[in-house]
């Protein structure tokens, strides 16, 4: 019997010092949540909307009522929302995690079956190598894969906060024409199974290099340019933001105060290029609105379009 002994760190550990650290920073910065403060008094509506989530197994962060406390009690509530993300982030990541080690489990098996059949060395040793590069091309993915995840979070994070004024918006234009339908529709559950995250925005296809136009008068926020990575701009509206992803050749810098029709960016989307991240499937503009730090379908806020229904990429 012949066996290729390969190390393959569990998951569960990982998660286990994830769970730990993100434990010991909760309750460092419990009672200094200063930052948070500042967020409280950006974005009230935010605060409040933080008594719909659930967590389980949440060691005695109870629910409250938003009405109960002054500042205080917003920025707790603040920081409750913070830990709410993080339960979240980590089942998402144990999700990814579990996922790619049954793939790989399953592809190890197979090679190592092949080469106990054919019984030669020479096969075993191609096996080895194969399963080598293989456990190296997945922890590769794995990595690139949690990095666009990590930036896409960093990215909601951002937005959240960048709004000003009262909630409401008028006259919102196309930032893109949506000539070959949405790719993605928000909270799509075809998006949503395919990457373990649900979908906040709509994906409209476009080609590469599409210019990328302000949805509405207003102040660009945040530009992040994470190279290959996942790369987004983020635009401040009279009370809302909107959010334009997988961006690059950025024409504007942040402060810049952008009409409505403005061109932001090049399109991007198509994986391997600059902005695209891994969580992409070919060239499309992710465009989000966000009104009082949560997400809201665009589609509820875009002028209608004829036969415009989700395609397939
Ligand atoms: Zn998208």
């Amino acid at each position: 019997m012949l066996r290729v002994e390969i190390d393959i760190p569990h998951p569960v550990e990982t998660l286990f010092l994830l769970f730990a650290t993100g434990g010991v920073l909760l309750w460092m910065t419990w009672d200094v949540p200063q930052s948070r403060k500042t967020q409280a008094s950006i974005a009230p509506a935010h605060a409040a909307s933080t008594t719909d989530t659930e967590i389980g197994g949440d060691g005695g962060l109870a629910h409250r009522s938003p009405d109960e406390g002054g500042p205080d009690r917003q920025a707790r509530m603040l920081a409750l929302r913070s830990a709410e993300d993080d339960a979240r982030r980590i089942r998402t990541e144990q999700a990814v995690l579990e996922r790619s080690e049954e793939i790989l489990r399953y592809e190890l098996k197979i090679l190592e079956d092949e080469a106990v059949r054919s019984g030669d060395d020479a096969a075993v040793r191609r096996a080895k190598e194969k399963l080598l590069s293989l456990l190296a091309d997945e922890r590769a993915a794995e990595e690139q894969f949690r990095q666009t995840l990590r930036e896409m979070w960093e990215a909601e994070g951002l937005s959240a906060t960048a709004v000003v004024g009262s909630p409401g918006i008028v006259h919102v234009l196309w930032p893109v024409e949506p000539d070959e339908g949405l790719s993605a529709t928000f909270h799509d559950p075809a998006y949503e199974q395919r990457f373990g995250i649900p979908h906040n925005a709509i994906d409209i296809p476009v080609p590469q290099g599409s210019a990328i136009r302000s949805a509405a008068d207003g102040v660009v926020d945040t530009i992040v340019d994470n190279g290959l990575g996942y790369s987004y701009i983020i635009v401040k509206h009279e009370g809302f933001a909107t959010l334009y992803g997988h961006a690059s050749n950025f024409f504007v810098a942040e402060g810049d105060r952008v009409r409505q029709g403005d061109v932001l960016a090049a399109s991007g989307g198509m994986p391997g290029t600059p902005g695209a991240g891994t969580l992409t499937t070919g060239p499309h503009l992710h465009f989000e609105v966000i009104v009082g730090g949560e997400r809201v379908d665009p589609l509820t806020v875009l002028p209608a379009r004829q036969g415009l229904r989700p395609v397939q990429q």
